[in-house]
């Protein structure tokens, strides 16, 4: 007899689907092949069970599909080739293929086992017809038929069973039923044991559920069921009350003569088992009857082990599977999930010739909650943040958090794209809305930009990276609003990307350095300090400008890091001069961000603390260059920390003096050494009367207070001259010296300093 070959065992309801599609809850025993591109010819991604989908509810079949292997068989094996590879791959189901390796169908065990009996019954009705049909086989066939179709109830209920993967009673009592009418037996019974033999599952036929109340119970695992159970046998006995095995029954349980038990058992861990009692007809039960529970318990065990190991597995793929894709804090799809469903999107959209928007929405001065509220009530403030993006959004809108306090959204299918300026303008109103978080109002806005697919870009990156840009655009726009994508944001917005992204990089790629220019004493005209200014040397970029890399690093929070960096490298090279006996102090700029507490804390204190005690360098040799506007923000606990410096003997200068509104009484209770006026006053300081009595006057308060002052941005030496009159005590400027590297400035100082008092170089 030819072997059965797979292609004609096809599973009946396979539903082709495209990966981008949404499942709606499916009927049990639905299995989905899933496609890229086209569900007629495209890419064959893989199959997708009823279950899959149940435990997954918000995935698409691309996301069920994605993570698992592809199980397929060729079209022109057999039966028992598929059963084989079914058993190795611990599946219930394989794709068929074809030679081009083309999904066909798909092939189960059910349906293999069904087949073969449906052949069965087919061959025995040739033969019947080609032998002078008796009555005796006639009547056979006919038996042979009904057990068939009700084997075919018995295999749709187990699909379902399998389908589920998790053993439902209802099903198993339609099961016990099939089984029943199938061997024609007069009662039945399934159980399922847990480790230590009690009852888990029991589902019965035969016996009224009132008389089945009645039956009291024997210990598990005695007599002959407990044989089966024990010794993972099973049992075909002819008269129950003669086996030397039988324990009997339990009180008020119907007698019984014949039995047939099966196990259900896999690799040697046995589940429970199945029995039947008692054919109709008064016969024994015979090894057809044997094998088919057999098949039906092998199919059972089978589906309570996967489900077994499902569970573990799937609680912890769950939550693995969270992890990698949503974020934990707001519970929104995270940057992987989002690009996804944006590529998805994409491919939709390609084949619809639909249009869809990109909103990249970033929260206005977040950060500044945060500081001042501390990370977890900024949590809160996100929590709320999301969901009231969300509440603005259709069902098959899909938002996400890329991180901090960024997010982003997909809006599909848009018809017209101004309807995404709406909903950015509907989530702009919702999240100017006050937040009450604890006691506290808080008041943010957010900055929106738009991009749309395909006019602003068709793939994945310009396209987030347009929308970007766009919502730049927006903050430079003033905050709290949207903006479109237009080509001619792209140069400055795109610039000020590029930094940003690089600047996260620049100091493990060893690209920030240090710059130092004299200051000089305009009696003396010697050197009394080195003002450290900070140089970005990008590989890709160039040169870049204090100016231009500061401010950024300010907004995003980078200065922290790059501040503490410059202050433990000026430190360092100040104990070098120091120890070469060039002592000279140096002066650090410091921003606003670096004083400001971060989390409720202030750490300041600390990193100075840290720096001076990793450098060794004596805190006199220090001083820190501080702007107005810092001494206006925080001023108390600022204050309490710029004394605490003060008498540890770092010097304090005001920096960029008489750009800001410092008052004169507000300068007197601040531990100043030095101002710093600002290059601006100086640089027409010979020509223009106004910017000389400014000058005249801030050096003569300077005297009465008793402080130092630095006139920054010195050029000329008519500026130098005229300043020289002033009674300025310092100068700074190109004049003397552009910035230099350390290696120039340490040359320098050798050079100036006097030939004894200078150590000799190692
Ligand atoms: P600043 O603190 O006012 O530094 C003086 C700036 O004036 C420096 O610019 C310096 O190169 C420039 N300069 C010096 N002499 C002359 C002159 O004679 N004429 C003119 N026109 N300019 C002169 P630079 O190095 O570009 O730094 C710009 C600003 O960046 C600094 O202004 C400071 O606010 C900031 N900065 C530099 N390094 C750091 C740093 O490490 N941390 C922080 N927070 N800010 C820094
Ligand atoms: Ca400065
Ligand atoms: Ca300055």
């Amino acid at each position: 007899m030819t072997p059965l070959l797979v292609e004609y065992c096809q599973y009946p309801t396979v539903i082709r689907v495209l990966e981008e599609e949404w499942p709606t809850p499916p009927p049990p025993e639905t299995i989905f092949a899933v496609f890229a591109d086209s569900i007629e010819n495209g890419r064959f991604c893989g199959l997708v069970s009823a279950y899959d989908i149940l435990s997954h509810p918000n995935w698409i079949f691309a996301d069920l599909a994605e993570h698992r292997p592809v199980f397929t068989i060729d079209q022109g094996s057999s039966v028992y080739e598929a059963l084989a590879k079914m058993d190795t791959c611990g599946q219930e189901a394989l794709a068929i293929i074809d030679e081009n390796k083309q999904f066909i169908g798909v092939v189960t065990r059910i349906c293999i086992l069904q087949t073969l009996l449906e052949r069965e019954q087919s061959q025995t009705k040739e033969t019947t017809n080609l032998r002078a049909l008796e009555q005796l086989e006639y009547k056979k066939i006919l038996e042979w038929s009904e057990r068939l179709s009700t084997l075919h109830e018995a295999s749709k209920s187990l699909l379902g069973v399998l389908a589920h993967n998790c053993v439902e009673k209802d099903l198993l009592q339609t099961g016990i039923e099939a089984l029943q009418k199938l061997l024609q037996a007069s009662y039945g019974a399934i159980a399922f044991i847990d480790n230590e033999n009690n009852l888990t599952h029991f589902v019965h036929t035969g016996i009224s559920p009132e008389q089945a109340e009645l039956i009291g119970r024997l210990p598990e695992g005695k007599g002959l069921l407990g044989v089966v159970i024990d010794k993972d046998v099973s049992l075909l006995i002819d008269d129950i009350s003669k086996d030397p095995r039988s324990v009997g029954f339990p009180p008020n349980h119907p007698p019984m003569k014949s039995l047939l038990a099966v196990p259900i058992s896999y690799l040697n861990n046995v589940f429970g088992r199945i029995y039947l009692s008692d054919k109709l007809n008064g016969e024994p039960f015979n090894s057809d009857d044997e094998t088919l529970v057999k098949s039906f318990a092998r199919s059972l065990s089978l589906a309570l082990e996967n489900s077994r190991e499902m569970d573990e597995i799937r609680k912890k793929q769950e939550h693995l599977d969270y992890l990698a894709h949503f974020d934990t804090l707001t519970g929104l799809p995270n940057r992987t999930l989002f690009t996804d469903r944006v590529k998805q999107t994409i491919a939709r959209s390609h084949r619809k010739k639909q249009q869809f928007a990109i909103l990249f929405i970033d929260l206005d001065n977040f950060k500044l909650v945060n500081d001042n509220l501390g990370h977890s009530q900024g949590d809160v403030l996100l929590k709320e943040a999301a969901s009231r993006i969300a509440c603005n959004l259709r069902e098959n809108d899909t938002i996400a958090r890329l991180g901090g306090d960024e997010f982003t959204v997909i809006l599909p299918d848009l018809t017209d794209s101004q309807d995404a300026g709406i909903v950015s303008e509907k989530i702009i109103r919702a999240i100017v809305e006050p937040f009450k978080i604890d006691s506290h109002e808080i008041h943010i806005s957010a900055s929106v930009g738009i991009a749309v697919y395909p006019k602003d870009a068709n793939s994945l990156e310009p396209l987030l990276a347009n929308a970007d840009i766009a919502m730049y655009h927006a903050k430079n726009m003033g905050k709290n609003n949207y903006q479109f994508f237009a080509r001619d944001m792209n140069a400055a917005a795109q610039m000020h990307l590029k930094l940003e992204r690089h600047l996260r990089k620049a100091i493990e790629k060893n690209e920030l350095l240090l710059h130092f220019q004299p200051q000089i004493d305009v009696a003396t005209q010697k050197i009394v300090g080195m003002e450290t200014l900070l140089r970005w040397q990008s590989k890709e970029m160039g040169l870049i400008e204090p100016n231009r890399f500061i401010p950024i690093a300010e907004e995003t929070g980078l200065i922290i890091s790059i501040g503490e960096w410059v202050l433990y490298k000026a430190c360092m090279q100040a104990k070098l001069w120091h120890e070469a006996g060039l002592g000279i102090p140096v002066a650090v700029n410091l921003s606003p961000r670096q004083l400001q507490p971060q989390g409720g804390i202030n750490q300041f204190f600390e990193i100075i603390c840290r720096v001076l005690e990793k450098t060794g360098l004596p805190p006199h040799m220090l001083e820190l260059e501080i702007t107005e506007s810092i001494m206006m923000q925080h001023v108390d606990s600022n204050l309490d920390i710029l004394n605490r410096l003060k008498n540890m003997g770092l010097q304090f200068s005001v920096d960029d003096f008489g750009t800001g509104y410092s008052s004169l009484s507000y300068l007197k209770r601040l531990p100043i050494d030095t101002l710093k006026i600002d290059k601006s006053f100086i640089r027409d300081i010979h020509i223009d009367a106004n910017d000389a009595a400014i000058v005249t006057a801030i050096t003569v308060m300077a005297q009465q207070l008793g402080l130092n002052v630095v006139a920054e941005g010195v050029e000329t030496s008519s500026q130098f001259e005229f300043l020289q009159n002033l009674y300025c005590q310092s100068v700074q400027g190109y004049f003397f010296s552009r910035p230099i590297d350390a290696e120039s400035a340490t040359i320098m100082l050798e050079q100036a300093a006097p030939r004894r008092s200078r150590k000799k170089k190692k």
